[in-house]
């Protein structure tokens, strides 16, 4: 278990469709996505500028934003994912997986689809992390 964790939201209009759902969510519609990123850890920065903080949020946006814009924002999930039914679930695993490599204390992704719906994606914690 980490001592801290920092979390960023982001939002991006994007459309998709579930070819193989059995309800209107077959269909192509749009929604006003939320996702929020979060990093982990249990060391903060101990001097400089970054004193106090496990992450800078403007690092942690940094690393973000560049998939929102090229993948995310103003798209069809479909077509610039590659996932053929992206539903939260797999949006989420998608997303976690593309920010791991920018991002190593990341500990999980959530993607609201509407409202009151929304998936988290978290791999099982490792033992003997920091
Ligand atoms: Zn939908």
């Amino acid at each position: 278990m980490k001592l801290y964790t920092l979390t960023k939201r982001f939002t991006f209009e994007a459309a998709h469709e579930l070819p193989r759902h059995d309800g209107k969510c077959r269909r192509l519609h749009g929604h006003s996505w939320v996702m929020v990123v979060a990093v982990a850890g249990s060391r903060l920065h101990s001097s400089g500028p970054k004193s106090g903080m496990l992450m800078d949020y403007a690092d942690l946006s940094a690393a973000v934003k560049p998939l929102v814009e090229s993948h995310l924002d103003h798209h069809y999930l479909n077509e610039t994912t590659g996932l053929i039914n992206p539903t939260s679930e797999e949006l989420a695993r998608w997303v976690h997986e593309r920010l791991r490599p920018e991002l190593p204390d990341l500990a999980w992704v959530e993607i609201q689809e509407t409202c009151t719906s929304s998936c988290r994606y978290q791999l099982p914690e490792k033992r003997g992390g920091k």
